[in-house]
């Protein structure tokens, strides 16, 4: 899938890249949490919802990036109806937890960068994450459809993931990332 044929998704999925950097450290130095980011847009084409990974700054295990950005859009919107039929990038696969979120929702579809199994340390619930998730989801006669676009600008987010000190992040210590 090549980002030149869909400008959309790559504008897109470049601001979810965007959040991942400023994440980890390397725009704006704020947040030292890991290199993830994601984004909601509405069926409109606006973007209603950006959030960062906040598990470590929020002491709040469920506080995954899709899960921040998917509440974002939530409160702005008013109404989870509202998103139904949104797309959310994510600048990394979404773990099982946050698939079965963007389904329940009834996100439209699913665009992200890197695949989980890129991240060091990865360990999926069942050894599945979005990809299987929603050949399951897709089966079911009764629950939303959800179109998933894998591997969309995964040199970018491969980039941010390689320059993150995972093996810091594993010790549980606060992040420091000018080390
Ligand atoms: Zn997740």
């Amino acid at each position: 899938m090549d980002e030149l044929d869909k400008p959309d998704d790559a504008r897109r999925e470049g601001r979810s890249l965007h959040e991942a950097r400023a994440a980890a450290g390397g725009d704006r130095g704020r947040l030292g949490q890991t290199p993830f980011g994601a984004v909601v847009v509405d069926l409109d084409g606006q973007l209603v919802g950006y959030g960062h990974n906040t598990v470590r700054a929020g002491r709040d295990p469920t506080a995954h990036v899709e899960i921040a950005a998917i509440r974002a859009a939530w409160r702005r919107l008013g109404a989870w109806q509202m998103l139904s039929g949104s797309t959310i990038y994510s600048s990394c696969e979404p773990c099982l937890l946050c698939s079965y979120v963007i389904a329940q929702i009834g996100f439209r579809r699913a665009v992200f960068a890197a695949r989980g199994a890129d991240v060091p340390g990865y360990k999926p619930l069942l050894g599945a994450d979005l990809g299987k998730g929603s050949a399951w989801i897709n089966a079911q006669p009764d629950w939303a459809p959800l179109e998933i676009v894998a591997d969309f600008m995964r040199h970018r987010a491969l980039e941010a993931i390689a320059a993150f000190p995972w093996a810091q992040a594993q010790t549980r210590a606060p992040l420091n990332p000018s080390r």
